[in-house]
């Protein structure tokens, strides 16, 4: 392990960034602004002076890449769990920049949360040992947190379910009161339970991609081995989290709740960002308590972990800004 982390000379946070595909029917604008310039750069390019510039990552996915690239480069990550590590997998993006298509896929083209689930259960098959799966998802609403995989009202009126909280137990391990972790011994059982957290969704009766972009989506897998060799952590886990939309806010003129949602989700997002650039500098304060994201996912980012954020942006010259700003944001974390 020690000799791993030796030669781990990348450190524990990498940044991938995917562009987009142009969808059919869809209009890019006057010229490709965006392009990958090959496997860690990005290059954008600016219509009116002719100027550009080129952004650097730890990979770069085309709009030609597929998910099967995508996964190549993620399972690391995922194999890391098992050997002792927790880890956060994060889509960051605005909406409609495909962050639910690299995470869930489609039935076709299955995305990272059905294939990384699929990686762990051949894993801990191939190991022989005994491991326990258990699954759990909530969604970070208005900055509460809500348990996924409980039933709730669709009507307004109809009294809902208690918001969970966040504790830190003496091992500075985070613990989130009440969340269900239903114990799963294969794919289907947990893909199960991913269809129907997502129908409890705070947006799903609506369930346009607009709104389903209003909150975080959290998945949390985790791994107990009851034969774990002493100097190993009983317990990993892995969170697969759908970030909520980056756009800011007064681009889309929201009001009322919507703005509410929207500068909800902002704050998060800088929290978060804020903290990996924390740790990306060493520096010694951490600051994981702005935030509600960041509070639950405090044991799951840092020294003993593997953070992996897929920043996801538009080919679209519309989208400039909102480009912009991804990877403005994506530099920073690196
Ligand atoms: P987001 O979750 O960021 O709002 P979506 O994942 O819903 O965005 O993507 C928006 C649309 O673009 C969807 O119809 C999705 O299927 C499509 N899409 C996104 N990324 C890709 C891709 N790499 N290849 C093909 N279609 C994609
Ligand atoms: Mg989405």
């Amino acid at each position: 392990q020690v000799l791993n982390d030796l030669l781990d000379l990348k450190g524990n946070i990498r940044v991938f960034c995917r562009i987009r595909p142009i969808i059919t029917g869809e209009n890019f604008g006057r010229f490709r602004l965006l392009s990958a310039l090959d496997s860690s750069n990005v290059l954008l390019k600016f219509a009116d002076n002719n100027k550009s510039k080129t952004y650097s990552f730890d990979k770069v996915f085309s709009p030609d890449s597929t998910q099967d690239e995508v996964f190549s480069e993620v399972e690391p990550v995922i194999k890391s769990v098992l050997d002792g590590y927790n880890a956060c997998i994060f889509a960051f993006g605005q909406t409609g920049t495909g962050k639910t298509f690299t995470m869930e896929g489609t039935q076709h083209f299955p995305g990272v949360v059905p294939r990384a689930i699929e990686a762990l259960f051949k894993q801990a098959v191939d190991s022989n040992r005994a491991f326990l799966f258990s699954f759990s998802m909530m969604e970070i609403y208005l900055g509460n947190l809500k348990d996924l995989l409980v039933p709730h009202p669709t009507k307004p009126t109809d009294c809902m379910p208690p918001c969970l909280s966040i504790r830190t137990d003496l091992k500075g391990e985070v613990e989130i009161e009440n969340l269900v972790a239903a114990q799963v011994s294969d794919l289907k059982q947990a893909m199960k339970l991913y269809r129907l957290g997502c129908r409890f969704r705070s947006t799903a009766p609506t369930n346009s991609n607009i709104t389903s972009s209003r909150s975080h989506c959290l998945i949390r897998l985790s791994i107990t081995c009851h034969d774990a060799p002493e100097r190993r952590r009983e317990t990993n886990k892995i969170w697969l989290i759908d970030l909520g939309g980056s756009e800011r806010v007064l681009k889309t003129m929201a009001r009322g709740r919507r703005l509410e949602e929207g500068k909800a989700i902002n704050l998060s997002l800088s929290a978060l960002g804020d903290v990996i650039y924390a740790l990306q500098k060493k520096k010694g304060h951490v600051p994981y308590r702005n935030s509600k994201l960041t509070q639950v996912l405090k044991d799951s980012l840092g020294d003993d972990s593997k953070t992996l954020m897929l920043v996801h942006i538009s080919p679209k010259e519309d989208d400039l800004c909102e480009t912009i700003c991804s990877l403005n944001f994506a530099t920073r974390a690196r």
